[in-house]
C-alpha cells in the first residue's frame, strides 16, 4: 500500500495527557511556559489547505474553482480513488497536468452535463418570455384604462355622446382581442414552463444515476450520506459505510476487452444490489469501486451481509458469452467503517478505504473492518 502523508501529530511528544497539560515532560523546568498548542481541528484544516495549495502550485495548475474543488475532494478524503491515482503519479514522478486532471474528473462531471445546462437555459428563457408577456399585458391594460378614463371624461362634457360611445366600443373590442391574445400567450408560456420543468426534473434524476450499472452515482451517494448521517445521529441508529473494489479488474479488461469488463461491472453491481434496500444504499463510486451505506447496522452486521455477497460472487463460474471463454473467478475486496466512530462522514469513508486496502494487501477476495488489527 502506498504511504500517504499524514498530518503531523497535534500532540507533543509527551502524548495526549501532555497536550491536555496534565503531565509534564521529565526534566522540564517547573516554571517553563507550555508552548501554545493549536487546536487539532484547526491544525487539520490548516494542513488540508496546505495540501491543496501545494498540489496546485507544485503541479503548475491554475487556481480555478474547478481545480480547487477537485483538490479538496482529493485531500479531504472525499475521493480516495482520485487520491490514489494522484499519489501513484507522484510516486512515478509523473506530472499532474491540467489535461490529466480534466480527464480524471470528466466522468464525474458528466452529471452536470450540457443537457442540464441547456434545460436550465431554456427554463430561464421561458421565464423571461413569461414575464415579458405579463408585462405586455399589463401595459395594454393600463393604456386601455387611461383611454377609458379620458373618454368617460369627454362623455360627461359632450353634448353628443354617440360618437364617443362608438369609439369606446371600438376600444373595448380591440382590448378584448388583445387580452385574448395575451391570455393565449400566457397559457402557452405556462405549458412550456411545465414541460421544461418536467424535463429538468428528469435530467436532474439522470445526473444522479450511473449510466452503465443503473446504480446511483457518487454524487447521489454523497447526498444520501449527508442525509443518513443526520437522520441516524438523531435517531441513535448505527451507520456503517463500506468501500468495495473489484480485484484485478484491469486483467479482465486486458484479457476480454473493455466491453466484457463493462458486463462484469454490471454483474458485481447486481450482486451488491441484492443487499441494498431501504436500509442499505449502494452507489458506483467510480471506476470499479462501489460504496455502500448500512443504516441501523453495526460494522460487524454489515460485514456479515457484504461477506455473503462476496462468497456468492466468488463461487460463480462466469463465462464471456461473446467468446465462450471463462472469466475465471471474479472477486472483490471490501473495507467497512463505523461512521460514528469518526469525526465526520468523510473520515469514515477514508477509514473504510484504508480497510479496503488492507484487504487488498491481505490477498484480496476478503472484507476488513476499519480499526481492527490484521
Ligand atoms: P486491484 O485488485 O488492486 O483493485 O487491481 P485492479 O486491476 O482492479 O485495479 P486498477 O486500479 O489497476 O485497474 C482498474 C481498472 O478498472 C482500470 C480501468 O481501466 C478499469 N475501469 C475503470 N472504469 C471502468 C469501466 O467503466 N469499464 C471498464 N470496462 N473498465 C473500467
Ligand atoms: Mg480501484
Ligand atoms: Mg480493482
Amino acid at each position: 500500500m502506498e504511504t500517504q502523508p499524514r498530518p503531523a501529530s497535534p500532540y507533543p511528544s509527551t502524548g495526549l495527557l501532555g497536550w491536555l497539560r496534565f503531565g509534564r515532560p521529565e526534566g522540564s523546568a517547573p516554571d517553563e511556559a507550555p508552548a501554545p498548542r493549536e487546536d487539532p481541528t484547526r491544525h487539520a484544516r490548516r494542513y488540508l489547505i496546505e495540501q491543496i495549495g501545494l498540489f496546485l502550485i507544485d503541479n503548475g495548475l491554475e487556481i480555478t474553482q474547478q481545480n480547487l474543488a477537485t483538490a479538496l475532494s482529493i485531500y479531504s478524503g472525499l475521493n480516495p480513488r482520485l487520491r490514489r491515482e494522484v499519489d501513484q503519479l507522484r510516486e512515478q514522478g509523473s506530472p499532474i497536468t491540467q489535461a490529466w486532471l480534466d480527464r480524471a474528473t470528466a466522468s464525474e462531471a458528466q452529471g452536470e452535463d450540457a443537457s442540464v445546462k441547456k434545460l436550465v437555459h431554456q427554463l430561464e428563457q421561458g421565464i423571461a418570455d413569461f414575464s415579458r408577456s405579463t408585462s405586455d399585458a399589463r401595459t395594454v391594460t393600463r393604456r386601455y384604462g387611461d383611454a377609458l378614463a379620458e373618454h368617460v371624461e369627454q362623455l360627461d362634457a359632450s353634448p353628443d355622446p354617440g360618437e364617443i360611445i362608438t369609439e369606446l366600443a371600438n376600444y373595448a373590442r380591440s382590448m378584448l382581442e388583445r387580452s385574448r391574445k395575451a391570455e393565449a400567450e400566457l397559457r402557452h408560456s405556462e405549458q412550456e414552463a411545465a414541460s421544461l420543468r418536467r424535463n429538468l426534473d428528469r435530467a436532474r434524476r439522470d445526473a444522479e444515476v450511473d449510466f452503465l450499472t443503473g446504480l446511483p452515482n457518487r454524487r447521489a451517494f454523497e447526498v444520501a450520506l449527508e442525509r443518513q448521517y443526520t437522520e441516524a445521529q438523531a435517531a441513535g441508529d448505527a451507520l456503517s459505510v463500506a468501500f468495495c473494489d473489484i480485484d484485478h479488474f484491469k486483467l479482465v479488461n486486458d484479457t476480454h476487452g473493455h466491453e466484457a469488463g463493462d458486463r462484469i461491472l454490471c454483474v458485481v453491481a447486481k450482486t451488491l444490489s441484492q443487499i441494498s434496500g431501504e436500509k442499505c444504499h449502494i452507489a458506483r463510486h467510480g471506476g470499479e469501486e462501489f460504496v455502500m451505506l448500512f443504516r441501523g447496522s453495526t460494522p460487524e452486521e454489515a460485514f456479515a451481509m457484504l461477506d455473503q455477497a462476496r462468497i456468492e460472487l466468488a463461487s460463480r463460474k462466469l463465462v464471456n458469452r461473446r467468446t465462450e471463454q471463462p472469466f475465471g473467478q471474479i472477486t472483490f475486496s471490501g473495507g467497512i467503517a463505523d461512521v460514528f466512530a469518526h469525526a465526520n462522514p468523510r473520515s469514515a469513508l477514508a477509514a473504510a478505504d484504508e480497510a479496503l486496502y488492507r484487504a487488498k494487501e491481505g490477498g484480496r477476495n476478503q472484507i476488513r473492518l476499519a480499526g481492527q488489527a490484521d
